[in-house]
């Protein structure tokens, strides 16, 4: 499986020329297995995927973790959703209260989106996923509620022997500096259990995180810890501060990686790169 990243800001897009080489478009990540896709997250990342150059199926599947804006600003711009031969399912976690449509509904439409969801001309159906185990094509998904403000799923993605495990929005213990001993009470962790590949949050450097703390965004040091602990092989730290330019990325990242030793590949995700699982 091919895995492209479209979108690895967090919180929200930036445009600044400081930013361009981790990039500026928020949340989006695509898998790719010959023609079949799916998409993760519908952040501005996922605009660019909406052109019939890009993408010429008419199936489109897109799973969103949770609804915090830099994760779904994009869809009401992705093309696709805009034809009426395309078919486009949409999962995502519900709450207790709201269906997922009624919670995308607030956003796509009017006063924050022009048109209303319902007049959108793409025939969508919306899935709605709790703690889940689906199959699309050669894709087996499960998803795992995780913590972070408001419901919020991870998803572990398995495809011809290789696992990819995408976690944006992640504190893997719930108000506190220190990582439990236990691995139960990890949240995420049977996700990421020896993921060849870990897209997780590390939106902080642990100085910062220390005054952040119950946000729902990982320090460097817990998302490394998190992969170790986990076992994964390949770790990619992204949903990028936007306050946080390249020199500055690049300076965090190389004094963590100064003061560490793990023994698996740890690096940062940068928007518009390509990994072969
Ligand atoms: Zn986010
Ligand atoms: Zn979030």
């Amino acid at each position: 499986m091919k895995v492209r990243l479209h979108g690895t800001r967090g919180s929200y897009p930036t445009s600044n020329r400081e930013n361009e080489y981790f990039g500026g478009a928020t949340s989006c990540v695509e898998l790719i297995n010959g023609t079949e896709r799916i998409i993760l997250d519908a952040g501005t990342g996922i605009i660019a995927l909406g052109s019939e150059e890009y993408y010429k199926n008419k199936e489109f599947n897109i799973l969103l973790t949770h609804l915090h804006m830099d994760h779904i600003q994009g869809l009401g711009f992705f093309g696709h959703l805009f034809n009426p031969n395309n078919k486009i399912n949409i999962y995502g976690p519900s709450t207790t209260y709201e269906s997922l449509y009624s919670r995308l509904n607030r956003y796509l439409s009017p006063p924050l989106f022009p048109i209303p969801f319902r007049d959108v001309p793409g025939n969508i159906e919306i899935k709605e996923v709790l703690n889940t185990e689906l199959i699309i094509g050669s894709f087996k998904i499960t998803s795992n509620f995780i913590v972070h403000p408001g419901p919020t799923v991870g998803y572990r993605v398995e495809n011809q022997g290789k696992v990819l495990t995408y976690i944006p929005d992640h504190e893997p213990i719930m108000g506190s500096m220190e990582m439990f001993d236990d691995d139960d009470w990890l949240s995420g962790f049977d996700l990421a259990k020896d993921a060849d590949l870990l897209l997780h949050d590390a939106q902080y450097t642990s100085k910062e995180y220390s005054s952040k703390v119950g946000w729902g965004h990982s320090s460097m040091e817990h998302a490394a810890e998190f992969a170790h602990r986990t076992g994964a092989k390949h770790l990619l730290m992204t949903h990028h501060d936007p306050l946080h330019t390249d020199e500055i990325k690049k300076r965090d990242f190389g004094e963590f990686m100064d003061n560490h030793d793990y023994d698996f590949e740890i690096g940062l995700a940068v928007q518009g790169s390509e990994i072969q699982l």
